[in-house]
């Protein structure tokens, strides 16, 4: 790093240090294991039962990073990168069911498989400093979470939804939670960035992680159908299967924002992944999503709120409202997914097996009663 000119170094601050997780020692001992990352079928539920549950995350950042080639001097301070790491899994709340440091790994997962298993990297052209982004908002994109969604910070009036005027009140915390964390001084390992690049990877974390937030759903999905609609009605670019050209006309700041509205749809993408894994793990990532939504519905019933959407224990038909989500949500975001890379079929594969699944609990609970 000696080459380096300090460039960002107004942000940094100084407090109580946390102590890092013996990376090292964890990469050694696990090596075997974590190899398996590239496989479609890997089960984050079996790391977490190996390492324990604060060392999946910079387990999996560690391996993801190393892969992708963003343990690179060039473009971070690889000296604080285990301790960054650590402090992002400890970030997340272990209290949380379902939106704790496990779904911030398995996010990234999700993103890794479809990364290196299709021509993303030069359909969108994006360079590497876009990718770190990238990965790195995977990783903090749900930073702090509670436990309950949106809709129950709006309607509680809560210390969140004043801070954030009710908009995106979760992400826009999530956001703020990580670059706080970025800013410490044992954690910056933008520390030597150019100010511009600073400026930039600062910019595509933000709207991605905003772009997770389910409201957005609709729109982040019209931007990229559109965009398909052009390729499609460009016979010439089908044939020649050249789709990057779109990228390569326009000025810097219209291939900025669509690159922008690319990374924003694989982002959320991947947060949706877990429904598109194998039977086996996607039902158990329902099970923890189920148990903290009818938390929440707990609450507000305590509270006298309204209840949210699938958050009644009294109500919800588990596989029906999975039938019904896999239907509205699922289909409709991974078919754009595989018809923008074919070889990531796997997805909608697995998404169509869960369906028959949860579709055969279904019938089977209707023939009981
Ligand atoms: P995030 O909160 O950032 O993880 O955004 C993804 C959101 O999608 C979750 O909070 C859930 O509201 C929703 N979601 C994902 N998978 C399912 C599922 N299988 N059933 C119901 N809602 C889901
Ligand atoms: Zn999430």
């Amino acid at each position: 790093n000696k080459d380096y000119k300090k460039k960002n170094t107004n942000t940094n601050i100084k407090t109580k240090k946390t102590t890092s997780v013996d990376l090292n020692n964890l990469i050694e001992k696990h090596f075997e294991f974590m190899k398996n990352i590239t496989d479609k079928d890997f089960n984050i539920f079996k790391l977490k039962k190996l390492v324990g549950y604060k060392n999946v995350l910079p387990l999996m950042c560690h391996f993801i990073f190393k892969i992708l080639g963003l343990i690179n001097t060039r473009i971070i301070y690889v000296k604080k990168f285990n301790h960054f790491l650590t402090d992002v899994s400890q970030g997340y709340l272990e209290t949380t069911l379902y939106h704790n440091a496990l779904h911030g790994a398995d996010v990234c997962h999700s993103l890794f498989l479809y990364i290196t298993n299709s021509n993303i990297e030069e359909v969108c052209q994006t360079s590497i400093l876009d990718l770190l982004g990238l990965v790195i908002s995977a990783a903090g994109h749900d930073l702090g979470h509670p436990g309950y969604n949106n809709n129950f910070h709006v309607n509680s009036s809560s210390e969140l939804a004043l801070t954030y005027n009710d908009i995106s009140c979760l992400e826009n915390f999530h956001t703020a939670t990580l670059f706080k964390i970025l800013r410490k001084e044992e954690n910056n390992i933008f520390e030597y960035m150019e100010v511009n690049n600073y400026k930039q990877i600062r910019k595509r974390i933000v709207n991605q992680i905003l772009a997770t937030d389910m409201i957005n759903h609709a729109m982040v999905l019209s931007c990229v159908k559109a965009k398909i609609s052009e390729w499609e009605t460009d016979n010439n670019l089908v044939e020649n299967k050249n789709r990057n050209f779109q990228f390569l006309s326009g000025n810097e700041k219209t291939k900025f924002d669509e690159q922008q509205m690319m990374l924003n749809y694989l982002i959320h993408t991947a947060d949706l992944g877990h429904n598109t894994k194998k039977f086996e793990i996607s039902i158990q990532w329902v099970e923890l999503l189920t148990e903290e939504f009818w938390k929440q519905g707990d609450t507000e019933k305590e509270k006298n709120l309204s209840i949210s959407f699938l958050c009644d224990r009294n109500d919800v038909d588990v596989p029906q409202s999975q039938v019904g989500f896999l239907k509205a949500f699922i289909f409709s975001t991974f078919d754009i997914l595989v018809k923008m890379f074919p070889s990531l079929h796997f997805t909608l594969d697995n998404a169509n097996n869960n369906l028959k699944e949860w579709q055969s609990l279904l019938d089977q609970k209707r023939k009981r009663t």
